[in-house]
């Protein structure tokens, strides 16, 4: 008679006192290690696995990380996906992250040893690439910079707003109850297609907190329209605050449609509020720029301790303020020609399965909707694009027409040779 391999299932303290592990204890934890040991002891009672060999079964099946999260390659061709975590971080963001997870100086001047302003380096670098800029400052992101510019400047009074830029940014998430949150009443004006200087003026009132401009990044509306330019609205006597969204800091040549937020600042804006991870190409964050007895008046404000940033973020976004051009901006630019020398070369590699096709980008988190960014892809059957994301690491592309497509323009040159290795290994 064949032995029950459940007798033969070597005991969870046998294995975890396992030398071999050692180094996994140390990398991942011990509650870690023990759930891999208990599923592959799991799979041995199965009969899925031999009894010898659980220690080698372990060590195949841990993480690489004490974490879920998984790092892939992003083949679908849109910039600032928000399901991939939207902006890559550059090396040197990557580095001062790191960096800033054990002790650091984020509230200490090392020389006096007294207590020190907390992000003074970031926020100093958000100075010097926004001279226009009377003050800034960083919240955790967009929507929380958003939430304390109303909050602290029309909370119990009026937000005057166009109903052409009432955004839902995503998943039901929609910035009027958001901004109604903030205990302020949404003074609307205007119609969904046009709104006119008149209507704002109109609105204007004692109870008036500020009057709130919001790109309406991920929409278009086209045909009889009208909206009023930030430079119309500045000056009438109360806050003018711009959401631009995605972050620019300037104009984007690629971009024209795109506002950015120096651009805003010259045209009149008392704030400015965006988002950090969005074209900025940084941390996820919430950029305030504007007026310095405003920012002022944000940083003094209860909430602003509730929605500031950790020493984390204050380290990335620094470096990718003050380090080399982050690697979103560089996507949203890959050049056309370039996207499909590689294409070619990839498909050259895969044989007749692969051709190379048109295929536009996108730059994405609902930033310059409607914007096609030209380039190409590689081309396979369908059945690949599953497979490809059950790799190790997962290639995600996207589906056209019962076409799986990966899109290099996100993908760095360097990870080439490593998507031909992951469509070969899905043969
Ligand atoms: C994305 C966006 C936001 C929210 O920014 P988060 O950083 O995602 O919180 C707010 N306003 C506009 C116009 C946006 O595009």
């Amino acid at each position: 008679m064949p032995a029950d391999p459940r007798r033969a299932v070597p005991a969870t303290d046998l294995l975890l006192a396992d030398e071999r592990l050692r180094g996994a204890h140390e990398r991942l934890g011990r509650t870690l290690v023990r759930d891999v040991v208990r599923r592959v002891q799991a799979q041995v009672r199965q009969g899925a696995l031999p009894p010898d060999g659980v220690v080698e079964a372990v060590l195949h099946q841990l993480p690489d990380a004490a974490t879920t999260l998984v790092p892939l390659v992003n083949a679908t061709g849109v910039v600032l996906h928000t399901n991939l975590g939207r902006a890559p971080l550059s090396p040197a963001a990557q580095a001062a992250l790191s960096l800033a997870a054990a002790y650091v100086d984020v509230e200490f001047d090392v020389h006096s040893g007294a207590r020190a302003a907390r992000g003074r380096g970031a926020l100093d670098a958000l100075r010097s690439r926004l001279p226009e800029a009377g003050d800034v400052l960083v919240v955790n992101n967009g929507a929380a910079a958003l939430l304390l510019a109303v909050t602290a400047l029309a909370q119990g009074g009026e937000v005057i707003w166009s109903r052409g830029e009432m955004v839902e940014i995503g998943d039901g998430f929609r910035l009027p109850d958001l901004v109604a949150s903030s205990g302020a009443r949404l003074r609307e004006v205007g119609t969904t297609n046009r709104t006119s200087r008149q209507d704002y003026l109109g609105a204007l009132g004692d109870a008036t907190g500020c009057i709130l401009k919001v790109h309406p990044s991920n929409f278009r509306i086209d045909g009889f329209t009208a909206a009023v330019p930030v430079a119309e609205l500045a000056g009438l006597g109360v806050p003018l605050v711009v959401d631009t969204g995605s972050g620019l800091l300037q104009p984007e040549p690629v971009l024209p449609d795109e506002p950015d937020i120096a651009t805003a600042l010259r045209d009149g804006a008392d704030l400015v509020v965006a988002s950090g991870d969005k074209l900025l190409g940084g941390p996820q964050a919430g950029i305030i720029a504007g007026a310095a007895p405003l920012v002022a008046r944000l940083r003094r404000h209860p909430m602003a301790r509730a929605l500031r940033v950790d020493k984390l973020t204050l380290a990335a976004l620094e470096a990718t303020l003050r380090g080399p051009e982050p690697p979103s901006s560089r996507y949203v630019r890959a050049r056309s020609a370039e996207l499909r020398a590689r294409s070619q070369a990839i498909a050259e590699q895969l044989g007749p399965e692969a051709s190379v096709v048109p295929h536009d980008g996108a730059v994405g988190g609902g930033s310059a909707t409607g914007v096609a960014l030209p380039g190409w892809a590689v081309s396979l059957p369908e059945r690949y694009a599953g497979a490809l994301r059950a790799g190790r690491p997962p290639v995600v592309g996207c589906i056209v027409d019962g076409r799986c497509l990966l899109d290099l323009r996100c993908v760095p040159a360097a990870q080439d040779g490593l998507v031909v290795e992951a469509v070969r290994a899905c043969r």
